[in-house]
């Protein structure tokens, strides 16, 4: 069986490492069985947050991470720094494509520094509202399995060692979060284009993320192929993080 993942993106929040504190307290006390639950904090709360959660079965994941190991990328971070701090990192998120620039490639570049550092990688996807309506969806979805992921080098890419989130750019911190059965559509079509590409696709976690609240996660946790949930706005909040979490046990 694939593992189930569910992980809160806590982008620019909360503005302070107190909060953060607090909030990694909240999500410590989850239980979330078979679930792995994992959090996305700022950078600068990942060596606090890592104590904080003490023994707790929560993964820690960097927000980005950048290509390079070393070097002058002023205001980066890169997968050596984290070494200790976060098991894992986020890459290809559309809010950084759209406020760094970051095209396929460069997500690609990211994703292998991740993966050669030792960092588990969950890799983001997911078309516009323009190409949705455009009947884009598979193409834009196709395009960023095969530029971002069939070109990392062979064998870094396992189900070990990397999760997928189909998060439709129209959805994310929208309120309008996709239904059950379009993520389960767009999911399958990512998991053909893994089979593409040589791989266990049936063996890769696969989330959804966007606008997903304790109301509507019983539509993605019951959607065919739906293995999780990446979650921003609704993890700032313990407790309706906790519900997400048990919406997939
Ligand atoms: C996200 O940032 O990955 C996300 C899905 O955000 P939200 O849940 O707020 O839409």
């Amino acid at each position: 069986m694939r593992g189930r993942l569910v992980v809160g993106n806590w982008k620019m929040n909360p503005t302070s490492v107190h909060g953060a504190l607090e909030l990694a307290r909240g999500v410590a006390a989850i239980d979330g069985g078979d679930v792995e639950v994992g959090i996305a904090p700022p950078y600068l709360a990942l060596p606090q947050v890592r104590i904080a959660l003490g023994g707790a079965a929560v993964r820690i994941y960097a927000q980005d991470v950048h290509w390079e190991p070393k070097g002058a990328h002023t205001g980066q971070i890169s997968a050596p720094m984290l070494a200790g701090l976060a098991d894992g990192a986020i890459v290809g998120h559309s809010e950084v494509r759209r406020d760094q620039g970051d095209d396929d490639a460069r997500v690609a570049a990211k994703a292998t520094a991740a993966l050669s550092h030792e960092l588990r990688v969950i890799f983001c996807l997911g078309e516009s509202l323009e190409e949705r309506r455009g009947g884009k969806t598979d193409a834009v979805i196709s395009r960023q399995v095969h530029r971002g992921i069939g070109v990392i080098r062979t064998g870094l890419v396992t189900p070990a060692t990397l999760a997928i989130a189909y998060e439709p750019i129209w959805a994310i911190g929208t309120g309008e979060a996709a239904t059950g059965r379009q993520a389960g559509d767009a999911i399958t079509r990512i998991r053909y284009e893994l089979a593409a590409l040589g791989l266990d696709a049936d063996a890769f976690t696969v989330m959804y993320g966007g606008s997903v609240t304790a109301a509507n996660v019983l539509d993605f946790a019951r959607a065919d192929g739906v293995d999780g949930a990446l979650v921003g706005g609704a993890s700032l909040d313990a407790g309706q993080f906790s519900a997400i979490v048990a919406a997939f046990r």
